[in-house]
Order: C-alpha cells, then sequence, then structure tokens
C-alpha cells in the first residue's frame, strides 16, 4: 500500500491528538506512522506554533531559515492557528520567560478575559489576587524547565461569574527549531462536574457512614458536620433544630475544625435562641423549609450573626433545612473563609443531605420511643402479677412470661406449641371450648375468660385469661395477652355463696317458724279467749270478786297475746308475703293509711296534713303499713294537753325519694334512736302508752326490702321526725 501523503493540516491535527492526551503509540498505530516521525511532526508544530507571537512585522525569514521553510512553516501556523482556535478546550502558550504569548477563542470564553490583557503577563500577575494559585502553576512550570515534557495538575481555580471551577491543568514544553526549551503551551480541561460527583459521593458516603453508627443526630452531627466542610473546604458548620417549647430555634452542635477563632463564634451561636422570622439565614431556612446562600455575612441586613461571624473571618454562609416529607425537623449551616457565589450544586447536594438526615432523625426518634414503649412494657410485665402470653396464627401458645410459673406453680413447658384447649379444664365443656375457639377463628378479643387447671400438687389453681389478636399489615398473626392468677377470688368467692345460701336457708327457716308458730299459735289462743268469755257469761254469778278479777285478767292477757301474735305474724311476712315493687303513687298509699286510722285521728283530734306525693317504686301495700305505722306512733305518743299535728313530707335528693313524718309529740332521747327500731324495745310502760314494740321493726324491715334507710331525729318534748328513703331506681330489686 502506497505511503498516505501528509500535508500540514493533517499532520497539525495528529499533533494536537497528543496535545489532548492520546498516547504517541497509539496515535502511531491509528494512522500507521512511525514515532519518529510523529515526533519530528511534534516538534515542528510546537516551534511554529511559538511564532506567531513574534512581531509579525518580520516578512523575511529569520536569519539561517530556508525561505521554502520559513513559508512551510507559516501556512502549518496559519492552519494549526485556525486549528487551536476551533479547538472547545481552553489552550495558552507561554515563553521560556513565563510571560503569557497566547491563548484561544475557548480560553478567553472561560476565563471571561481578553487575550490582549493577558499576554506579557506572568502568573504571579495575572493571580494577584490568589497567590496561592499563583504559586501551585508556577512551581509546575519552575518544574517542567527543569525536566522538560508533560504535566498535568488539578486546580480550583475562579473564573468570571464569580464560582470556583476545578480543571485539569496539562501543560507541555516545546523547542524551537534548534531544539531547544522555547516554552510551554498549556491545555485546561474542566473537570469540575466529575470533581463536584466525586465530592458528593464522598460526603454521601460519609454521611451515610456516621448516621449508620450514632444513635442521635446530637452524636451524629460533629461528623456530619466535618465530613461537609473538609470535603468542600468550607470553615465551619452548626446544627439547628426547632424548639416547639420556647417557640425559637436553637443550635444544637458545632464544628470548627479546632479553629479558636471559629470556636468562640460557633459558642456564641450555641447560646443563641431565635424566634421565627423572615430575615436571617436559619431563621430563613427552616421558615420557607427551602435552603439560603449569603455572599457576604458583613453585609447581609437581618442576619443578626453577621458581624460576629465578619469578625470570626467569615465571608459566605450558606444553609440548608433538615426535612422529612414536608416537615422542617432543623437546618443545618455553614461558612466559607472567602466570598462564594451561590452554587446551585452545592444546594442540590445540600438539600440531598437535609433530606438523608430528615430520614435518619425520623428513624432514631421512631426507634427512641420503640426503646422506650419497650422498656415500659417491660416494667409493667415485671411489675405486675399477671402474665404475659402470646400465640401463633394457628393459636398454639408461643410464649408464656416467668410469672406464669411462680403464681401458679405450673410449669408451662408442656403448654407451648399446644392451643388451650389441648389441656383438660375440669370447669369448661366441650362446648365451652368451642364457644371460645369460634371467637378466636373469628380473630375476636376476648376478656376474663376464666380457665380451671390442675397444679402438680393436685390442687385447683383457677386462670382468668384475656387476649387480644394481632395483625400485621392487616394479616392475623396470632393473639397476645394477660393471664392472672384469680384462685384465691374463686376460693373466696365459693366461701361466700356457702355462707349466703346457710344464711339464706336460716333466715327462711327462722321466717317459716315465726310464722307457722304465731299462726299456730292464735289457734289455742282463740279457745283460751272463747271459753273465757264462756265462763263469764255462763258462772258471772257463781263467782266471787276475786275469780271475776283474775278472769279480768286472763281476757286481758289473751288480747295482748293476740295483738303480740298479730304484729308478729305482719312482721313475718314484709319478708314472706311482699309482692314486686312496683310503680305506686305513694299518695294512694297515704290516702289507705289514713283511712285505716280514722277512728284514732278522729278521737284524737289529730290534724294530719302533707306534701303532694310522688309516684315511687314500692310494694304499695307495705308502703300503706309504714305511713300507718309512723302516722299511727305520731298520734301515740302525743303531749297530754297540746293538739295533735302531723306533717308526711316529701323532699326529691335526685337519687332517692326521701319521706318524713314529723309531730310534735312527747319526743325520743337521743340514746334510743337506733334502739326503737330493734323488735320489743319500748320506751313505756303499757299503762303509759299500749303497744308491742313491734311497728318499728316492721317499719325497718319494709325500708330495708325497698333498699331504703329509716332513722329519727327529735327533740325530747318537742316532737320526732321519722325519715325514710326509697331509692328512685330499683333495678335488679324484689
Ligand atoms: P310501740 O309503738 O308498739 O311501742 P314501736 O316499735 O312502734 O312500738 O315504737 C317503739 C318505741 O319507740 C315506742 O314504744 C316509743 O317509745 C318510741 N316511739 C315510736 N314512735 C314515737 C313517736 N312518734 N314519738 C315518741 N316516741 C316514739
Amino acid at each position: 500500500m502506497p505511503g498516505r501523503q501528509w500535508d500540514p493540516a493533517s499532520k497539525a491535527k495528529v499533533v494536537l491528538e497528543g496535545l489532548k492526551g492520546r498516547s504517541e503509540s497509539a496515535i502511531c498505530k491509528h494512522h500507521r506512522i512511525k514515532p519518529a516521525e510523529y515526533r519530528s511532526w511534534r516538534k515542528q508544530f510546537l516551534a511554529n506554533v511559538a511564532r506567531p507571537m513574534e512581531p509579525r512585522n518580520s516578512a523575511r525569514p529569520p536569519s539561517g531559515m530556508p525561505r521554502r521553510v520559513w513559508e512551510e512553516s507559516a501556512k502549518a501556523l496559519h492552519v494549526a492557528q485556525e486549528l487551536i482556535e476551533a479547538l472547545p478546550v481552553p489552550v495558552f502558550f507561554k515563553a521560556r520567560d513565563g510571560k503569557h504569548l497566547g491563548a484561544n477563542r475557548a480560553w478567553e470564553a472561560y476565563f471571561g478575559v481578553n487575550r490582549d490583557a493577558f499576554i506579557g503577563r506572568t502568573v504571579r500577575e495575572l493571580f494577584a489576587d490568589t497567590p496561592e494559585i499563583a504559586a501551585k502553576h508556577q512551581a509546575a512550570d519552575d518544574d517542567l524547565w527543569n525536566n522538560p515534557g508533560t504535566r498535568s495538575y488539578e486546580l480550583e481555580v475562579p473564573i468570571a461569574d464569580g464560582t470556583t471551577r476545578h480543571t485539569l491543568n496539562y501543560k507541555a514544553t516545546f523547542t524551537d527549531a534548534d531544539g531547544k526549551i522555547a516554552g510551554l503551551i498549556g491545555a485546561i480541561i474542566d473537570i469540575t462536574e466529575r470533581k463536584r460527583a466525586e465530592q458528593r459521593q464522598t460526603i454521601e458516603h460519609r454521611v451515610t457512614r456516621i448516621l449508620s453508627e450514632s444513635d442521635t443526630a446530637a452524636e451524629a452531627m460533629p461528623g456530619v458536620l466535618a465530613a461537609f466542610c473538609e470535603t468542600l473546604g468550607w470553615a465551619c458548620g452548626a446544627r439547628w433544630s426547632l424548639d416547639n417549647e420556647a417557640v425559637g430555634f436553637r443550635c444544637e452542635e458545632t464544628w470548627g475544625g479546632g479553629d479558636p477563632a471559629l470556636a468562640s463564634f460557633l459558642a456564641e451561636s450555641a447560646q443563641t435562641t431565635f424566634q421565627p422570622g423572615q430575615a436571617g439565614l436559619i431563621r430563613r431556612t427552616l421558615g420557607r423549609g427551602e435552603p439560603v446562600w449569603i455572599v457576604d455575612v458583613a453585609g447581609e441586613a437581618g442576619f443578626l450573626r453577621g458581624k460576629r461571624a465578619a469578625r470570626a473571618g467569615l465571608r459566605s454562609a450558606f444553609a440548608f433545612p433538615i426535612r422529612l416529607g414536608d416537615d422542617v425537623l432543623g437546618a443545618l449551616e455553614f461558612f466559607h473563609r472567602e466570598t462564594q457565589a451561590p452554587d446551585e450544586w452545592l444546594l442540590k447536594t445540600g438539600v440531598a443531605i437535609g433530606l438523608q438526615i430528615g430520614h435518619f432523625m425520623a428513624r432514631t426518634q421512631a426507634e427512641r420511643e420503640l426503646r422506650y414503649s419497650e422498656a415500659r412494657f417491660r416494667s409493667l410485665t415485671a411489675l405486675s402479677s399477671d402474665w404475659y402470653w402470646e400465640q401463633d396464627e394457628e393459636l398454639r401458645l408461643t410464649f408464656m412470661s416467668a410469672r406464669f410459673v411462680e403464681r401458679t406453680g405450673i410449669d408451662p413447658a408442656p403448654f407451648i406449641g399446644r392451643k388451650r384447649w389441648d389441656q383438660p379444664a375440669p370447669n369448661l365443656t366441650e362446648s365451652d371450648w368451642a364457644r371460645h375457639r369460634a371467637l378466636l377463628e373469628r380473630h375476636e378479643p376476648f376478656f376474663d375468660f376464666e380457665i380451671e387447671r390442675v397444679a402438680p400438687d393436685g390442687n385447683s389453681v383457677w386462670l382468668s385469661v384475656s387476649g387480644e389478636p394481632v395483625f400485621e399489615d392487616r394479616k392475623f398473626r396470632g393473639y397476645r395477652g394477660v393471664g392472672t392468677d384469680i384462685t384465691d377470688r374463686k376460693r373466696g368467692q365459693a366461701v361466700l355463696r356457702a355462707a349466703y345460701d346457710e344464711l339464706a336457708r336460716s333466715n327462711s327457716e327462722l321466717q317459716q317458724f315465726a310464722y307457722v308458730a304465731s299462726h299456730d299459735l292464735q289457734e289455742p289462743l282463740r279457745m283460751i279467749g272463747s271459753y273465757t268469755q264462756l265462763l263469764e257469761r255462763r258462772y258471772v254469778d257463781k263467782l266471787d270478786a276475786d275469780a271475776r278479777e283474775f278472769m279480768g285478767f286472763i281476757v286481758d292477757g289473751a288480747t295482748r297475746m293476740k295483738q303480740l301474735i298479730e304484729d308478729l305474724l305482719a312482721y313475718s311476712r314484709v319478708g314472706t308475703r311482699g309482692k314486686e315493687l312496683q310503680r305506686v303513687p305513694a299518695q294512694a298509699a297515704l290516702d289507705r293509711a289514713l283511712v285505716n286510722l280514722r277512728a284514732a285521728i278522729e278521737s284524737a283530734r289529730a290534724q294530719v296534713t302533707h306534701d303532694a306525693l310522688p309516684d315511687v317504686s314500692a310494694d304499695d301495700t307495705q308502703l300503706t303499713q309504714l305511713f300507718q305505722n309512723l302516722i299511727g306512733n305520731a298520734i301515740k305518743f302525743k303531749k297530754p294537753d297540746d293538739p295533735i299535728r302531723v306533717r308526711v313530707g316529701v323532699q326529691d335528693t335526685g337519687s332517692e325519694w326521701r319521706f318524713s313524718v314529723s309531730d310534735n309529740g312527747i319526743g325520743i332521747e337521743p340514746q334510743y334512736y337506733e334502739r326503737i327500731f330493734m323488735m320489743f324495745q319500748r320506751l313505756h310502760t303499757r299503762d303509759e302508752y299500749p303497744g308491742t314494740g313491734i311497728g318499728l321493726a316492721i317499719c325497718k324491715k319494709v325500708v330495708d326490702r325497698h333498699r331504703g334507710r329509716i332513722w329519727v331525729e327529735s327533740a325530747p318534748g318537742k316532737g320526732s321526725t321519722f325519715h325514710f328513703t326509697l331509692p328512685k331506681n330499683q333495678r335488679g330489686q324484689s
């Protein structure tokens, strides 16, 4: 294959590939040229490139250079010049003395500087404001002058729009036609995007690691702040939180890399609490939930800490919110020592980190709450005498807390892995179990399910078990619940039940006895009465005065006995012959009592008045008897000369009716207030006041049956008031 003909423009293109970084061997292989050939092209190209910066007025070749060569290279130079101009990469040249010779349009565009302002200047002059950048370039150049070849290094440089860019500076020396180092050519590749992706990854990795190793925000934050500052070159930072109680913002943690000037500024921040508002760095960030950038803290109106920050040598600041969804949980702020133009990328990175921290805080909060509730649960179960159990979705017991064996003495092991009904319970029948099982299969809660188990010692142990179904994501997972040992209660109940039954039995026996006795006594009594009368009628003439007087005693005794028996019968009937309680008008009961007492009222000329009486829940016959006994007593225990006045009143106390029967009679001494309600208790002889001493005992028994109370208030010599109550709600009463 005949060798390709290379024109100057094609040669220049090949050389530029090398200047852009392609290796010599790759270029030679690709274009099928010899390395020596490539090197000579390159040498020629670089020599020519240096030429245009020379004075243009020389219309003839430099001394010693043949015209043909000179013309050839001028043509090549023109082409190379065009190519370099067209390159999208910023390129510049400088001479051996360090003064810049030229640059392409891409260079001008990149730095925002016209090449005229640059040609003839050294790096030190160009970077007068940023001596550290100048020094770095200078060092690379010096190194190249000493060891010609190529060099590359990374550098952050400020550009015209005020932002900082990451650049990869590539430099190569070139020689003149004589092979002497004539200068260097440099290309600048903007690696900001790559660099930022790396930085963001570095920060995110560090933050992720710190958050995963921390339990609280307080623990994580200094590391997070350091990761941010160290990776991006910011001086210090702090976390702010929303203080709910004080309704303000509080500085929680800070990081300043150990710089004392920053430490005192951060310490001042930490003592500051802000009220929410629309100005300032933190207030704006937290208020809006968006990042905020301050180019120069000293010049920012409304930024309260601006002056202090400036005194600490800080210039720019920015802050971003810590968010969880729409909730703003706090903010991170950072300060830079140099003025920084707002950086979209940095703000976006901040927002991403803020979300990451927000999730972390939500998670740690949830974990804290979980730990707290677990601790609470633990202390609850530790302190409770109840035990805790769990069942799986097959209703098999999977867990039983230690309290079970402590309380019952029963080993839970045989129950684990089995269903409740797999073990016998003397108190539960097949159908009881079936009902319980059906309830569990319906996944319903249950309360106080009583199970009798047999302990190793053969004794019964009574358990009361309650449980609720457990669902996870709406899926039934089993049951959990508590159990309690109710053996003592059960035994107590049994004893109480037996005692109650015994009492009820003996009570009814007694009532039966009282009834039968008084009933049966009436018969012989009637006989005594009738035969005494017969004796009196037939033999009255044959009896002497003594015998007649004795007869009188017998009749009197029989009459009293009759009264006594009747009263006793009435007393025993209160319990045995009572009617069911019903809604009845108390007025009707009072009216009947007054009818029954009419004779006594009239002969004593008693004046009985009353309130309008309500409907009550009562046995109306017994209520009549109650009024009758109380009013009867009021008339009976009168003062000799005063006209009798009796008043029946009633009061509504809310839950009950309170009745009263007042008189202006002889009254009762306080020490007898209780005694008079007992059977046969009288305060007077029969000669003074007739009676059996059973009336008030009947009253008490009637009121007791109605679940009311009865008592007396009295002023001896002035009168008495008997009170009794009837509950309005008589549910469950007989
Ligand atoms: P009795 O009326 O048959 O004596 P009660 O049981 O009705 O029996 O009354 C017991 C006692 O209470 C009476 O003997 C009397 O001393 C006293 N007592 C009852 N009601 C009154 C009253 N209204 N005023 C004064 N004392 C009374």
